[in-house]
């Protein structure tokens, strides 16, 4: 069906930037310049300097940005990574691809990593852990790189969801050891298809996923140091994503203030809890606006009949995927937010009007006698 309003709008989006998208594609292909070129080492250049970093690495998405992080840290058979389980499953797939065994942790209210549930999982093995940026937010960085810090763990950060996110100022993709970004099309900064990036101020560990994502090979010797892979960012996706991040930071500023509309109209549904963290050290880059309701199945029902486009990220834990062969865990906030959040439209794209529609419709549904009654938003400890 075709919705009032859309959860995204890759339409919309190229009509507004056409002329700049054609040109960086058209200007790419008559030079001829489809591998490894100037135009991929500009916008690996542009993006560590946007994210705070020595070296950027551009790969063929944020899987294999996680996947040679953890590679470049040693990472294999034998040892554990800890990370989340309230993740897209890249992040575990690449710490299982490894031959690591994933050790899954909850999350906090905000959708991010506990840092006591992170110490508390560490054994003699742990030899990496993966915090995971939700949402647009960086997780608590001061508490998890110090418990990393003391335990020597390599923080390889899943930042795909978090691009010009901040905490104190310092940037997703800054802290740890390696910062990973996803380029696919529905992220804040979106390519024509999959793409990735790794950021560190490493030099070594940015050669070896240099090497890693083009078959091994050191191109100015010839000599193959790995058994790599076929990973690379295309030039011309490159090219696209070196013009479309002058404009994330407008876009951000414009996820936000959806956002705030949102925090707005919403903030007095006793039966709804929001992502408004009011908390100063943070900034929040807003890849999704996610709301919790015991009443999510029929409050998405409710949108969806009024042309409203709702996700749900996840509707089930991971581990209950069955073929990932993941331990069946008792994780509360995890196994709640599944079955109460909701992601609201957000894009650069959604309008004011789009926002309000949304808005109107939620306290519409509240406004229902038989949702008044319930009692407020559970939490995860009762
Ligand atoms: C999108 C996403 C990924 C995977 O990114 P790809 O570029 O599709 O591989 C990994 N982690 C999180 C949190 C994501 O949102």
């Amino acid at each position: 069906m075709t919705y009032r309003v859309p959860f995204v709008n890759p339409r919309e989006h190229y009509r507004r930037y056409k002329n700049e998208i054609d040109f960086a594609i058209s200007d790419t292909l008559s030079k001829g310049d489809l591998v490894l070129r100037q135009q991929l080492r500009d916008f690996e250049r542009n993006l560590a300097e946007f994210v705070g970093t020595k070296y950027a690495v551009g790969v063929n998405s944020c899987y294999h940005a996680l996947y040679f992080s953890l590679l470049a840290a040693g990472i294999g058979q034998g040892d554990e990574v800890i990370t989340v389980a309230h993740t897209f499953v890249a992040t575990i797939s690449a710490i299982v691809h490894t031959g690591a065994t994933p050790v899954l942790v909850d999350v906090r209210e905000d959708f991010n990593m506990d840092p006591d549930s992170f110490e508390a999982a560490i054994t003699p093995r742990t030899k990496a852990v993966i915090p995971v940026h939700l949402n647009g937010r960086v997780c608590e960085m001061d508490r998890v790189m110090e418990i990393a810090n003391r335990h020597r763990l390599a923080v390889v950060e899943d930042a795909a969801q978090a691009l010009g996110a901040t905490f104190e100022g310092q940037g997703a993709g800054s802290f740890g050891r390696s910062g990973c970004f996803s380029f696919y099309p529905f992220k804040a900064l979106g390519g024509l298809g999959d793409g990735g990036a790794v950021t560190t101020d490493d030099a070594e560990l940015a050669r070896m996923v240099t090497l890693l994502r083009f078959n091994g090979e050191d191109r100015e010797t010839g000599e193959y140091h790995y058994h790599g892979q076929t990973a690379l960012l295309d030039n011309v996706q490159a090219a696209v994503l070196d013009v479309k991040l002058r404009h994330l930071p407008e876009w951000i500023k414009h996820r936000r203030s959806i956002a705030s509309l949102y925090t707005e109209r919403l903030q007095h549904e006793s039966q709804l809890q929001l992502p408004d963290f009011s908390d100063t050290r943070y900034y929040d880059s807003y890849q999704n606006y996610v709301i919790r309701t015991p009443h999510r199945d029929e409050l998405r029902r409710h949108l969806r009949s009024q042309g409203v486009e709702t996700l749900v990220h996840w509707d089930k834990p991971v581990w209950e995927h069955r073929a990932l062969n993941l331990p069946t865990l008792a994780l509360p906030q995890t196994q709640e937010i599944c079955r109460q959040a909701i992601s609201l439209p957000m894009s650069a794209e959604t309008t004011v009007e789009e926002a309000e529609i949304t808005a109107g419709s939620i306290r519409e549904f509240f406004k229902d006698e038989a949702y008044q009654q319930q009692p407020e938003c559970a939490k995860a400890s009762d």
